[in-house]
């Protein structure tokens, strides 16, 4: 049950959110991947279940579209309880996020998307709502402001962000669990793709599926937007079934190339290979030469770059691997003309 949804957000953004919602599985045993979190998960539910206590405070952090929304969603279902959600940017004062906590009914679940966004003194007025279940309000001005404390009922507050270092100690402390999502192999991606072209009725080979998956860069959220876009190319220049010449027709239409990189991620890779002869170089440098912001470049770009060793970090910066070269066709330039040049310094 999600009662409150503060997330501002664009027109793209929310067809995008629409059809991850419905896509989105409800329960932790129709979640596919992420074993190991799963089982850690059912056993922090079934001892709440057992003990009837609220469950702890729990961290979720990795790369955009990998599942922290829908671990964050599923926990609700398992307990029977509500949600409340939000995201960092939109608190940006404690005024702001008071009337979620004083919203809040015992075992609850607050959700604050991109925690890592929140303003210093928002965190620092949420520790005592965390540890203490209470809140400490001013009220009044001047000489006669005075402070009260204010009881909260027992809720769990669920973070997720993609830059878990960016979180303060205190905060990153104050949550008992710390869930780390990867990125999924292909064949969980395959089964993903497969569970939801059945849920969106389109008949889909397991060849097609697995081209999906091959090419949805270990993230379910793109899995899902190639499978509906691979859809609407099916139903539009087909018969409405997916086959695995039609993945290939429709992702070369969308410019998805063999690797599942998109047009941003080669621009990414062109930039660091023309334009920087290689690296090393700064994020904020490419981040400037492509128009981008760097939080693009770092939170949705680079994470499955590196995995995939198309680019390397170094303390002087990214590098471009020979993946990367032979990826774009090009040669890796050589050291003194005489074999490859060193690129992993
Ligand atoms: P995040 O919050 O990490 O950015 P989401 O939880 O919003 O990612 O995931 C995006 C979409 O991907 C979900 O709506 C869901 O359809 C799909 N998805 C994510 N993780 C899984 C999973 N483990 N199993 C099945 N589908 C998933």
């Amino acid at each position: 049950m999600v009662r409150q949804v503060m997330v501002p957000a664009t027109a793209e953004d929310n067809d995008d959110k629409r059809r991850d919602a419905a896509l989105r599985p409800r329960f932790l045993r129709e979640v596919i991947g992420q074993k190991a979190v799963v089982k850690r998960l059912e056993i922090v539910v079934n001892a709440c279940k057992k003990n009837q206590e609220p469950l702890s405070h729990i961290l979720f952090d990795g790369p955009p579209g990998l599942g922290k929304t829908t671990f964050a969603t599923v926990l609700p279902n398992e307990l029977g309880t509500t949600i409340q959600m939000t995201s960092g940017p939109a608190l940006s004062k404690p005024a702001d996020v008071l009337p979620f906590l004083t919203n809040a009914t015992e075992g609850s679940i607050l959700f604050i998307d991109e925690i890592h966004r929140l303003p210093r003194w928002v965190e620092e007025f949420l520790y005592s709502a965390m540890e203490d279940f209470r809140v400490d309000i001013v009220l009044g001005e001047g000489i006669n402001a005075r402070t009260i404390s204010m009881p909260l009922k027992r809720f769990t507050l669920i973070g997720a962000t993609t830059r878990s270092g960016m979180l303060t100690g205190p905060m990153r402390d104050r949550f008992k669990m710390h869930e780390h999502l990867d990125f999924y192999s292909v064949d969980e991606l395959a089964e993903i793709v497969s569970v939801n072209a059945r849920k969106l009725q389109t008949p889909i080979t397991p060849e097609a599926a697995v081209e999906i998956a091959r090419r949805s860069r270990g993230t379910p959220r793109v899995a899902n937007s190639r499978l509906w876009w691979t859809r609407s190319y099916a139903i539009s220049e087909a018969n409405g079934s997916i086959t695995l010449p039609i993945v290939q027709a429709a992702l070369q239409m969308s410019e998805v190339d063999s690797a599942g990189l998109d047009k941003q991620d080669r621009r990414y890779l062109e930039t660091l290979v023309k334009v920087f002869d290689g690296g090393p170089t700064g994020v904020e440098a490419l981040a400037a030469t492509l128009n981008l912001a760097v939080d693009t470049l770092s939170d949705e770009v680079e994470p499955y770059l590196l995995r995939e060793q198309f680019i390397v970090r170094s303390p002087r910066g990214r590098l471009a691997t020979a993946r990367a070269y032979q990826h774009l066709g090009l040669h890796p330039p050589t050291a003194s003309g005489d074999g490859p040049r060193l690129l992993f310094e």
